[in-house]
């Protein structure tokens, strides 16, 4: 599991050294000086370029700080950040550093709040009922250091639509500064509910941008339930029914656990039947972190033990035609019928193998596992393809 926050020491010249600092990093010795002054250069073996605002020295060329004593401000970084590349961006706050963006990654996600309306039961970021406005600060000095041609970018939550008027200026600036960029935004829907803000949101009139919102029944008490907010279904339903009157892009996420499972069969005929026009269907495996852990009693059910009923529900979404897929599971616990909609998804930074996997011929077909499942409990039935 890569490491993406963490205690670094930072050697400042100036007073600056308490207030946080936006870095694009860079490894080019030959960048034109005035754009030197916004990016921290990573050193390497090579000669040293003036002129930076900042340097990072990786631990391995500790011995080279000397250089930069006295001139310039710089941060050692442990071994942990040797994946930091060119564009990449972070942020450094006192003796902290957290890396907010990779651009050699796929799997960018943006935290746009902490705080959220649901309270799920599997939630992997725990809300957080606190005034965390700083992060929008941070993301609106983000995203025009991101490069342009960042393929995708992510943004999740806790719920990004409580921020209103300030989500809709972040898919503005997404679509002013990277217009090339798809856009991926998890939400859970509720927001959309209401006319005016989904007709905001489509006026906007980004040119690739999809929500996945998540629904775990078509019972509206289960899925009630399920994300700890009565009358969550209806309002969920009708933001998936405004999206689509509007033109835009809706993918449903169904996380599969013991409660979802109960029926998951009738929650894809009940898609199928009323929500036909949706984007994309994604049955997802769980990941153990958070609420999960809390809660694994309610929630966890041996993947195995539920194939079968995954490639029924698989089964019924595509004989409807519809455009579905299986995200996070291992496979060698999926049946060859599923194969079609396998996906390997889980993002680079957190997916892991297990020691079973040791020979497994289609390891690099497979998505492996959560960080967090490797951890704390995965399937009984993980068995390496041997030929
Ligand atoms: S044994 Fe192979 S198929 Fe199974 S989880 Fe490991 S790598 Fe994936």
């Amino acid at each position: 599991m890569l490491k993406l926050a963490g205690k670094v020491r930072r050697i400042q010249l100036t007073e600056v050294q308490d207030r946080p600092l936006l870095l694009q990093v860079s490894t080019n010795p030959v960048l034109p000086k005035v754009m030197r002054a916004t990016r921290a250069f990573l050193m390497s073996d090579g000669e040293l370029p003036e002129g930076y605002q900042h340097y990072l020295i990786p631990a391995s060329l500790e011995w080279r700080a000397g250089e930069l004593e006295g001139k310039s401000s710089f941060t050692l970084l442990p071994d942990d950040y040797d994946y930091l590349g060119n564009e990449d961006i972070i942020r450094l706050d006192g003796q902290a550093i957290r890396v907010l963006f990779r651009a050699n990654s796929g799997h960018n996600s943006l935290l746009v709040t902490e705080q959220c309306n649901h309270y799920c039961l599997m939630c992997s970021q725990p809300p957080k009922n606190v005034d965390d406005s700083w992060i929008l600060n941070e993301l609106e000095a983000l995203i025009p250091l991101i490069p342009r041609d960042t393929p995708e970018v992510g943004f999740s939550g806790g719920e990004p639509t409580l921020a209103k008027d300030r989500f809709i200026n972040l898919i503005r600036m997404m679509k002013s500064y990277l217009p090339r960029t798809v856009v991926h935004v998890l939400s859970n829907g509720r927001a959309f509910a209401d006319e005016h803000f989904s007709q905001q949101y489509a006026e906007l009139d980004h040119p690739d941008i999809m929500v996945g919102i998540p629904l775990y029944s078509d019972d509206p008490s289960l899925h009630d339930y399920i994300v700890q907010a009565p009358g969550a279904f209806q309002e969920t339903v009708q933001g998936i029914l405004n999206l689509k009157r509007l033109g835009q892009k809706v993918e449903i996420r169904i996380v599969l656990h013991k409660q979802s499972i109960s029926r998951l069969p009738q929650l894809c005929e009940y898609i199928a039947r009323n929500l036909l026009f949706v984007d994309h269907v994604t049955l997802m495996g769980l990941e153990m972190i958070g609420f999960t852990r809390a809660n694994l009693d309610e929630l966890w059910i041996d993947p195995v033990d539920y194939r079968d009923i995954l490639s029924e529900a698989v089964a019924i979404l595509a004989a409807y035609r519809m455009n579905v897929s299986v995200y996070n599971h291992p496979l060698c616990i999926v049946n060859n019928d599923v194969l079609p909609y396998y996906r390997k998804s889980i993002s680079d930074w957190k997916n892991e193998y297990v020691p079973e996997c040791e020979g497994c011929v289609r390891k690099s077909e497979c998505g492996g596992f959560f960080s967090s499942g490797v951890r704390n409990g995965y399937s009984r039935a993980i068995m390496p393809f041997l030929k």
